[in-house]
């Protein structure tokens, strides 16, 4: 079966870098992204400034998240996602969540919950991250995330920490 005879679902897709010009990073991600096949651009959130997780010897990130429709299963559009990782210089270091020119996460897929080695859906990190939540909630302020609950409890739960909106 081809992925185009594949029901379409909307997913949802975070953005993040700290390297190398991250405005950059992030509209060429964008490009990447709507430019493969059986994938459509939704929206795009404004871009957000954070700070890091984890490791503070960093420099700050800048954040977005897309919408998307797609035809393609959701391990898939991971693994897409990888290849537009990889394009974009991304160096995988032992270090948990050190700096990186991209990372491309899949936040939502339609309504599925999938939890396999390679592929969590929702991202489990998602409730926690102010630097995920906001630019979601303006894309999307309807959306209920799987297992979790919508939207607007989850920002409720979730301050800014540091969390800035640009432009
Ligand atoms: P975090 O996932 O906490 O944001 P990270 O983005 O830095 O950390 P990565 O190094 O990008 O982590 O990915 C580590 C692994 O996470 C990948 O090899 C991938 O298979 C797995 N993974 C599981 N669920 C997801 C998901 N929903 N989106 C992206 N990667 C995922
Ligand atoms: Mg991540
Ligand atoms: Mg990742």
């Amino acid at each position: 079966m081809k992925n185009s005879e594949i029901e379409a679902a909307t997913a949802y897709i975070g953005l993040g870098s700290n390297l190398d010009n991250p405005a950059e990073q992030i509209k060429s991600a964008r490009a990447a992204i709507a430019s493969l096949t059986d994938v459509k651009e939704l929206a795009f959130s404004g871009l957000y400034q954070s700070p890091p997780m984890g490791p503070q010897d960093q420099p700050d990130y800048l954040n977005a998240v897309m919408a998307v429709e797609t035809h393609r299963p959701p391990i898939n559009l991971l693994r897409c996602l990888q290849a537009i990782e990889n394009k974009h210089g991304r160096i995988r270091k032992a270090e948990r969540w050190g700096a990186r020119t991209l990372d491309l996460d899949l936040l939502i897929y339609g309504d599925q919950q999938i939890e396999t080695p390679e592929l969590t859906v929702p991202h489990p990190g998602l409730a926690e991250r102010s630097f995920v939540l906001y630019p979601l909630a303006e894309i999307a302020p309807w959306v209920s995330v799987p297992g979790k609950g919508n939207i607007a409890e989850l920002i409720a739960k979730c301050p800014l920490n540091g969390l800035g909106r640009l432009l």
